[in-house]
């Protein structure tokens, strides 16, 4: 067996890999398709987590067949078709714990069924059930910013997350979504999600760009944009500073990128807009509502998946997924 690890900064490697024993708390999952994650190539970059320098088992987006349950564990069956809850699991699976999904048996340690093993939804294929990690990643972010079907929303950045939402807002009936990346083929695809426009952040102001689509208006003197909410996936130094400027009365923020290094924002240009500022980080309740959705939406999140590699062919997927070109890169096992 092999498991992908990183080493120290910018060294990932598949490792030879003796998995552990099942244990009468665990269940061995065989891997059958497994996302790759902006996460992974920051951890890589960084050398490892927690700390650079420490050995780090990748894959926390993973999908697969049960191959063995152990003895106090209920409701999961031998050949049962499930995802994988890693924020669910002690063992922080892919996130810096010894265990990562990019190996062809998963030991989840204290496994539970509805917690951190989900079924996964008859007719759907282990591609798209591996989809739900970051599907609920994107989800909690739109829960975050507490939108309702009419609002207007703003969507900075369209990789595999901001994509994701994009398509939740849209299945919520927030039909007017105006997405933004620097890339014209990310950009193609949150149009092909129903975002309302898609535009190159340097083609123009927000207030600019925005004004035409969303509408202007005033805000304590000074001209604005009617958004009603901005999602940030981006993570670019200067976004919220120039969100502040254009902001109408009382409009939401939510960031949901890792920003590596602190940013400066106008605060007393803020006061008199009244903006909300918010983050939002994993999915804490989210699982069980993107696999609800996932037979009525399957094609969409299919159609986020740009590359498939064989997992003999990992250490590619990862070049391919630092590309601006790509959406989400999935690794598939034998029989996925
Ligand atoms: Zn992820």
């Amino acid at each position: 067996m092999e498991l992908l690890t990183i080493h120290g900064v910018g060294d990932v490697r598949l490792d030879d890999y003796s998995r552990p024993a099942c244990g009468p708390d665990d269940v061995v999952v065989k891997m059958k398709a497994v996302g790759i994650c902006g996460s992974d190539l920051s951890y890589i970059k960084v050398g490892g987590i927690p700390t650079p320098g420490t050995k780090t088992a990748l894959g926390h987006e993973g999908a697969g067949e049960v191959l063995e349950v152990g003895g106090n564990v209920g409701g999961i069956a031998v050949g049962d078709a499930v995802i994988i809850n890693p924020m669910m699991t002690p063992s922080n699976i892919g996130s810096g714990g010894p265990e990562g999904c990019f190996t062809q048996e998963l030991l989840v340690r204290a496994a539970e069924a509805g917690t951190n093993i989900l079924p996964i939804p008859e007719g759907i294929g282990y591609d798209v059930a591996a989809m739900c990690e970051p599907l609920a990643v994107a989800m909690h972010g739109v829960n975050r910013a507490n939108v309702k079907a009419g609002d207007k929303v703003v969507v900075f950045g369209c990789g595999p997350i901001g994509l994701g939402m994009i398509l939740w807002l849209v299945d919520r009936g927030v039909t007017d979504v105006v997405a933004f990346d620097l890339a014209p083929e990310r950009r193609e695809r949150a149009l092909a999600l129903g975002a309302r426009a898609a535009l190159d952040p340097l083609a123009g102001s927000l207030y600019d760009q925005l004004g035409p689509l969303h509408g202007t208006g005033e805000c304590y003197f000074r001209p604005c944009v009617n958004t009603d909410a901005w999602i940030d996936a981006a993570g670019a130094p200067n976004l919220l500073a120039d969100v502040i400027n254009v902001t109408r009365f009382q409009s939401r923020y939510v960031v949901t990128a890792a920003y590596m290094k602190p940013i400066e924002f106008p605060v007393g240009r803020m006061l008199t807009s009244e903006m909300t500022l918010t983050t939002a980080v994993g999915y804490p309740t989210e699982m069980p509502d993107v696999i609800a959705a996932m037979p009525r939406l399957k094609d969409k999140i299919a159609s986020i998946i740009s590359h498939r590699l064989p997992f003999g062919q990992v250490l590619d997927g990862l070049k391919v997924a630092a590309t601006p070109q790509s959406a989400k890169v999935m690794i598939e096992f034998e029989g996925a």
